[in-house]
């Protein structure tokens, strides 16, 4: 087997990969070049790390490259903020672009040149109608767009207002450059496209240099003919597109002649991927920012502790498909608790704690117990957690007056101290409202370690902390975004969760979980995976829930 059929084996095959190898099979071509072409109008979501695995993957696997390029024409909508985002957000999903680093504007001189050489061979025309008739005379689906009055004016007159609209002499919006194919075509991209806009615009990198923007149509393929693209992958919205990249590369003298494949978009439940919406979250406040952790933005993702590699494993698992459809959530949540159950090391946190008293315990002494780091990696360790006469437990491992099949403690029950002791609930305090405030318990000093020697049962084993040796933290809780599996982009502040984050202030940790290292996943036991929030300061422990250990939002919907 050569290094590619491995590669191939390894990463899996899809229409795409089958093509790219038969093409290198064939010889039509020896290498392979894909790109990655985001805008940079917003930060990059968990639908472009689909695209960005794809890109970046097959020419990895296919010991190909991959650019990144900035598709930077719309200079009203791109900042330098979201150009730096997208290229640490690529780097930490694990990819690397080396030296090539592009921008669709490194070619604004070339593509003015071709829309020259289009006029000049009588292919496209500036046409002086409003943006208001351009629309009107597009026609519709089951109707043939109209000529514009403009379109048959002579070469000369054509060269003569392009090169004002790039001088600078019109306002915007006062003409534009369009293609001059066919206004009776079935396909709309193909009636007369427009190619140029006047945009009096200073652009982030070419400064106030140009008046005029190509349209994204004129300018992605001949930048993927120019950077030698070999296979140029979109998602389907632009197999329509098709016939006109292909239209500019017939007609122009190109270097190279890419191909466009089309696959499925990303789509998610309960998640909505639309960059105009994700701005709108942030900008309305919606949430804290672009890297709140309930945004689906990989800023988002990283911060609620989410491991790149998890992502890329799901999007292999997701796979490349020819026809859209929208993955569950929980196929997500799965791919990160298989990574973080692997690596995350085991601590103990009580997040809504109780007080227990053990009556029978000392005052004053306290006991260093062994508790294991992780289950399954005996290279992990074990740490030394302290026991004493005070503890809190989780408030709802207790109940006063328990239905039949509640094991966890309650009046007179006996349950397993992770780590620990048997100990039994002997009375419960409540505070003036009623409310239990404390629990007086016993302990059983035999059951050290866990086990009776008497060999009595206990059918639950719950996680505790020391009251006198755990540090306070504040643990934020977080639930989709969205209430709806479906949420409509179009009025989405009415389908947002009000309960997509709970704080819960007063949670008390183990001390290992302010020590230890601040960016390492942890597993609060019973709980969930865990991270330190960037919100931690001297003092101030925050950790944020990355995903609970079992689909639980499943089961609260049913
Ligand atoms: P817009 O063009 O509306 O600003 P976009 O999501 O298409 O938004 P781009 O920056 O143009 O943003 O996207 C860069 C690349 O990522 C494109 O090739 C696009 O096809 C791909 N991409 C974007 N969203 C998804 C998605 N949900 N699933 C798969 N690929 C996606
Ligand atoms: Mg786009």
């Amino acid at each position: 087997m050569t290094a590619v059929d491995t590669a191939v084996r390894e990463a899996g095959s899809d229409f795409i990969r089958d093509i790219v190898a038969a093409d290198l099979a064939s010889g039509k071509h020896t290498g392979v070049v894909t790109r990655f072409p985001p805008e940079p109008n917003g930060y990059l979501h968990i639908g472009h790390a689909k695209a960005i695995c794809i890109n970046f993957g097959i020419a990895q696997e296919f010991g190909g490259r991959c650019h990144l390029r900035f598709d930077d024409t719309n200079p009203t909508k791109e900042e330098q903020e979201y150009i730096d985002a997208i290229e640490a957000d690529v780097r930490w999903l694990g990819f690397d672009w080396g030296k090539h680093l592009y921008h669709a504007s490194d070619y604004f001189e070339q593509l003015y040149q071709w829309a020259e050489h289009l006029i000049r061979k009588g292919l496209a025309y500036v046409d002086d109608q409003s943006q208001d008739e351009l629309r009107k005379t597009r026609g519709t689906l089951t109707e043939p767009g109209k000529n514009s009055p403009f379109r048959d004016r002579s070469i000369e007159e054509n060269l003569d207002l392009f090169r004002r609209m790039r001088a600078g002499e019109f306002p915007n919006g006062a003409r534009v450059l369009r293609a001059k194919i066919d206004m009776t075509s079935g396909n709309i991209n193909l009636r007369d496209p427009t190619l140029y806009r006047i945009l009096n615009a200073t652009h982030p990198r070419t400064g106030n240099a140009w008046h005029i923007y190509p349209s994204y149509d004129f300018a992605h393929g001949q930048s993927d003919a120019i950077e030698h693209i070999t296979h140029s992958l979109c998602t389907l919205e632009f197999e329509d597109h098709r016939p006109l990249y292909e239209w500019f590369l017939d007609n122009l003298p190109v270097p190279s002649r890419p191909r466009q494949y089309e696959s499925a978009r990303l789509n998610i439940t309960y998640t909505v991927l639309s960059k105009r919406v994700l701005t709108r979250l942030v900008s309305d406040g919606h949430v804290t920012g672009w890297d709140d952790p309930r945004m689906p933005t990989l800023a988002g993702l990283r911060r609620r502790g989410v491991p790149p590699e998890a992502i890329r494993d799901f999007v292999k698992r997701v796979g490349v498909a020819k026809s859209n459809s929208i993955v569950d959530i929980a196929m997500f949540d799965f791919a990160v608790r298989e990574v973080l159950n692997k690596t995350a090391l085991r601590r103990m946190a009580v997040l809504r704690p109780l007080k227990v008293v053990i009556e029978n315990y000392p005052e004053g002494q306290s006991e260093e117990l062994d508790a294991v780091n992780h289950p399954d990696n005996p290279d992990a360790g074990s740490r030394r957690i302290k026991f004493g006469r005070e503890l809190y437990i989780e408030q709802d491992d207790f109940m006063e007056n328990p239905p039949k099949k509640f094991f966890r403690l309650s009046p007179g029950a006996e349950v397993r101290l992770r780590y620990a002791y048997f100990i039994t609930c002997k009375e419960v305090v409540k505070n003036a409202a009623g409310e239990v405030t404390e629990l007086r318990c016993s302990y059983d000093p035999a059951t050290r370690g866990g086990n009776a020697p008497d060999g009595r049962k206990v059918k639950a084993t719950i996680h505790w902390v020391s009251a006198a040796n755990s540090v306070a933290a504040e643990v934020r809780l977080y639930n989709q975004l969205f209430s709806k599996p479906d949420p409509d982009a179009g009025n989405f502040a009415a389908d947002l969760n009000p309960n997509s984050l709970e704080v819960l202030p007063d949670a008390r940790v183990e001390p290992a979980l302010a020590a230890g290292n601040p960016s390492e996943a942890v597993q609060f036991e019973r709980q969930g995976y865990f991270c330190r929030d960037r919100d931690c300061a001297p003092g101030k422990l925050v950790f944020n829930r990355t995903v609970g250990l079992r689909d639980t939002w499943a089961k609260v919907n049913k």
